[in-house]
């Protein structure tokens, strides 16, 4: 069945093609012919599902794509009811339409792109289970219970009641380990859909993962891409948010969402029992040691949380103050002293800037090359058209953007990102050709597809300047490029070249592991190697080897160890896939059988 909402006085033509192509999409799919299905699609064509079908994470492509999906899945899904939103549009020879869905147990969205009558891209998402709606809206609760009541429980009374039986009387469905933002938006969201959740984190307080990093440091991406799920910042919220604002944001938001925060709790182990289909993991809370048996465990405890350290002959030789970058206190106490700071990405040239406005001498080493791209030619050219106060303005939602985000399939995505470096380059060359003039090694990415495919791809390799490039074009931050490490002295740094430069302090900016290291760690080496790397989709460029996966390894969807799931990424994928994460655990903790489709083998354990 076939329906437009909301109908409208005449239906435009780009809407009717798109209305054609669902009711015969829709046919096919509920006779579960694939070959049918299959044919609706171009011979290049993509369709990325968000949990809808596959209970994963996941893009098939080509035709005989679409027919092992519909194959595997279209006889349980039962999808109908898809129904074009609003009107479709069309463009360059594409038609766009947004539509609704329904599938056997929930309810979806998604974007389709028709090259001419066939379908280019698919994105289906999954967005809530039928009867399990989150208490939004019409269906929040009262709040009061209005008459009278003996021995009446108060709000405070149920919620000091709650947080004392939770995890010691009761066991919670779900722990989250590591509350930072992202543990506090998937907790938020699993709040919502009343699954019993507890958020253990090692620090004091909520948001202390970002006051505890240097003091200069503000978020690098701008508000509008950094919205928590379901309460968006004020709208005199700064552009970009300083550190400690948006750890006092996240302190708010785990108070007004009522989340179960354990904080100064860390975990310390974790196992998983086959047969009872349970963790055991060990936390200690503010040094008393706790117990927890939750079904499922989630790990989001940051993807820049194991610290690469180097290991370099003559380091315990050292007579100054050496540590990696996550360790950086900040400049204060390094006022005229020498100061280097080995690595020349994001970290790298924040810690510099920030050691230089405090008056420290300061030389970065950069051992191979970085994407630098300014904050204003991203924010304008990469991310105005769906992050900004002129996409708001045009009618781009946030939860738009983030779906017009998702509609781009791995395997095509750098196409649309060359054409945007290719013009910062040229909008920006004058600053790049200072750069290299002072000897920084630059780059755009293996096929210039600059920062977003660089961050998706390995996470690292690149520096959103703010200023400090600058610093290094003019020579106020001293650079050596070119060049590696060979050996520490007590008060020097020597060389591949040979050159010793002389140390007061030295910043290890080397970077972070995998977050399957957090396996290792917690669980076991073994477990970790069964899940195998986190991040990067096998693009087969530098840092992220092939074979291609399609999507990113093990985040937000299941892994190869039952019961383990990973959470994470910036605020933006936080916020979006956090969603598709909640509607997953939630899914089990209902016992809705959710079969998955798609999970491929494990390429790489690290
Ligand atoms: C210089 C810099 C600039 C950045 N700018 C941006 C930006 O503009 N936008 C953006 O989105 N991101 C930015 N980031 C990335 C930022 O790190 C992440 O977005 C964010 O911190 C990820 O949140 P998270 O919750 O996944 O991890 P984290 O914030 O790292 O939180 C992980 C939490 O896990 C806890 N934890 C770890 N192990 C345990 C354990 N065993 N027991 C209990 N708790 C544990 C830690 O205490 C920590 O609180 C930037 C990072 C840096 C370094």
């Amino acid at each position: 069945m076939i329906e437009t909402s909301p109908a409208p006085q005449t239906v435009s033509e780009p809407t009717q093609r798109a209305a054609g192509w669902f009711a015969r999409f829709e046919d096919a799919l509920g006779r579960a012919d694939a070959p049918a299905v299959a044919a609706l699609f171009a011979v290049d064509c993509y369709w990325r599902d968000l949990v809808a079908f596959t209970w994963n994470i996941a893009t098939v492509e080509g035709r005989d794509g679409v027919a092992d999906l519909v194959q595997a899945t279209a006889a349980r899904v039962k999808a109908s009811h898809f129904a074009v939103d609003g009107e479709a549009t069309a463009a360059d020879g594409i038609t766009e339409a947004w539509f609704t869905f329904e599938t056997a147990v929930g309810r979806g969205k998604g974007l389709l792109r028709l090259k001419g009558e066939l379908a280019w891209t698919l994105l289906t998402t999954l967005y809530e289970l039928k009867g399990f709606e989150e208490k939004a809206g019409g269906l929040r609760d009262k709040g009061a219970e209005h008459g009278v009541v003996k021995e009446r429980a108060s709000w405070l009374d149920r919620k000091q009641r709650d947080e004392a039986e939770l995890g010691y009387t009761k066991q919670p469905y779900a722990v989250i380990i590591g509350g930072g933002q992202g543990g506090i938006g998937l907790g938020a969201r699993l709040k919502r859909l009343g699954v019993p959740t507890i958020i253990v984190d090692k620090h004091p307080r909520p948001g202390d993962a970002w006051r505890t990093r240097y003091k200069s440091l503000c978020l690098h991406d701008p508000v509008w891409y950094d919205h928590l799920p379901y309460i968006p910042f004020p709208d005199h919220w700064p552009v970009f948010s300083p550190k400690d604002k948006i750890g006092d944001w996240l302190e708010s938001y785990v108070k007004v969402m009522e989340l179960n925060y354990w904080s100064s709790t860390e975990a310390k182990s974790a196992s998983y029992d086959e047969g009872k289909k349970e963790w055991t993991v060990v936390v200690e809370r503010a040094g008393e040691r706790v117990t927890l048996h939750p079904k499922q465990l989630i790990f989001a405890t940051g993807m820049s949380a194991i610290p690469n350290e180097p290991s370099y002959p003559g380091m315990e030789t050292f007579a100054g103050v050496q540590h990696h970058s996550s360790k950086h206190p900040g400049g204060d106490a390094f006022r005229g002293k020498k100061a280097v700071v080995i690595g020349s990405n994001n970290s790298a040239h924040d810690i510099c800037a920030d050691l230089w406005e405090h008056g420290a001498d300061v030389t970065m080493v950069q051992r191979s090359s970085t994407h630098i791209v300014k904050s204003e030619s991203l924010m304008e050219l990469a991310l105005g058209g769906l992050y900004s106060e002129e996409a708001v303005k045009n009618g781009v939602t946030t939860e738009k953007a983030d779906l017009i985000f998702a509609s781009l399939p791995y395997r095509i995505m750098h196409e649309f990102q060359i054409p945007v470096y290719a013009q910062i380059a040229e909008r920006d060359a004058d600053f790049y050709a200072r750069l290299e003039k002072a000897g920084f090694l630059l780059d755009w990415g293996d096929d210039n597809s600059g920062l977003f495919m660089k961050y998706l791809r390995r996470g690292s390799g690149y520096y959103i300047d703010v200023g400090a490039s600058e610093l290094v074009a003019n020579g106020d931050i001293k650079l050596k490029s070119g060049v590696s490490v060979t050996e520490i002295k007590p008060h020097a740094v020597v060389l591949s070249d040979g050159t010793e430069l002389p140390a007061d302090l030295i910043v290890y900016a080397t970077g972070y592991g995998s977050m399957n290291g957090w396996a290792a760690k917690l669980i076991s080496q073994e477990v970790a190697d069964k899940v195998g790397k986190c991040w990067g989709f096998g693009s087969g460029t530098t840092k992220d080897p092939g074979p291609f996966e399609g999507e990113l390894r093990n985040m937000w969807k299941p892994t190869k160890q039952e019961a383990l799931w990973f959470h994470g990424g910036n605020l933006h994928q936080s916020r979006h896939y956090s969603l598709y994460l909640a509607l997953q655990l939630k899914a089990r903790m209902e016992g809705i059988a959710t079969p998955v489709f798609g999970q491929g083998e494990v390429h790489h354990t690290s």
